[in-house]
């Protein structure tokens, strides 16, 4: 009985394993069409000042518009993509269309792009950058690119050096989901970050968990004597949003100033706006 038990569950988990592998193979295949076939898109997520009570920038998120299973989020794909190397194209994609779309704003706000490691291995990937800047015309400073501490952990000297080719263009960096890593605190020494993201994981948890808010506080006094800027994730509740800004937080991210939006939408909900799309 135990082994036909055994044997069942070893089957489950082959079906299992074989609809996963089928699945993955589908997103794979589909992925390479996504590209050509102009699915991707980026929505824009707004970074809120509280000190001068405004926007000052976005971070570009990318979706997938799947033609059969519709709306696809990166955690679907994006690893698939940096598995199989598509991240690539996909990753320039992402760089050329947020510089296109920010050289477009009325405003003078920041652009924020994620990079993922395997990127780095791209030897272009400096040469991406700089084409994006020079075809949108954007000012490099309002370009941030956003990395986590994954980068600085494998091939720690050739992936520096690229940040500082990066940095020396004037594209701002960033630290994204900062204290969920490694021993985050050493990878401050290791490249001048312009800024530091404090992962969503925190502030979610900062009511009720006197450990979260000790690392808040540890990242906003150490931001202060290292002049580097904080950006506090995924706030959602204006009790987070007070809270944050009690403990020195100005910049802030999440579902309580607005959702990530695709362009068309992006300034509903923050500030009127004519049917041309242009703020008023
Ligand atoms: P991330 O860079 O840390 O982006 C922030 C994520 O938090 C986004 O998830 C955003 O939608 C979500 N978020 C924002 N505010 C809130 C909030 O108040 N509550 C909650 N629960 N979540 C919030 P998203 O768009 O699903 O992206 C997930 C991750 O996928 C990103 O994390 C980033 O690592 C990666 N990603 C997205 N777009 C790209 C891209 O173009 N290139 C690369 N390489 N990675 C990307
Ligand atoms: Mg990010
Ligand atoms: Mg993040
Ligand atoms: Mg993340």
């Amino acid at each position: 009985e135990a082994k036909r038990n055994g044997r069942n569950r070893y089957e489950l988990f082959r079906v299992e394993m074989d609809e996963a592998a089928r699945k993955r193979r589908d997103i794979e295949l589909d992925l390479r069409d996504a590209i050509t076939g102009k699915q991707l898109r980026l929505y824009y997520q707004p970074i809120t000042d509280s000190d001068h009570n405004d926007i000052t920038g976005y971070e570009a998120l990318m979706r997938w518009n799947h033609p059969v299973n519709g709306l696809i989020m990166p955690m679907d794909f994006i690893p698939i993509a940096e598995e199989t190397g598509l991240i690539h194209s996909i990753g320039a994609f992402a760089l050329y269309e947020a510089c296109q779309e920010a050289a477009s704003w009325v405003g003078e706000q920041t652009i924020a792009v994620n990079l993922s490691p395997v990127q780095f291995k791209n030897s272009a990937l400096i040469s991406f950058i700089e084409t994006a800047l020079e075809e949108s015309g954007l000012a490099p400073h309002r370009l941030e690119v956003e990395v986590t501490e994954s980068v600085l952990l494998e091939n720690n000297h050739s992936n520096v050096s690229t940040l500082e080719k990066i940095k020396a263009l004037g594209v701002r960096i960033a630290l994204d989901d900062f204290g969920t890593g490694y021993s985050s605190l050493s990878y401050l020494r290791s490249f001048p970050f312009d800024k530091i993201k404090i992962d969503k994981s925190f502030i979610n948890d900062m009511h009720e968990s006197r450990e979260a808010l000790a690392i808040i506080r540890a990242i906003t006094g150490m931001s202060r004597s290292m002049d580097i800027q904080i950006t506090a994730e995924g706030v959602e509740t204006g009790e987070q949003f007070r809270r944050l800004k009690e403990e020195g937080c100005s910049l802030f991210q999440g579902y309580f100033f607005g959702r990530p939006q695709p362009s068309e939408t992006r300034l509903m909900g923050f500030s009127p706006i004519d049917p041309s799309g242009q703020p008023t």
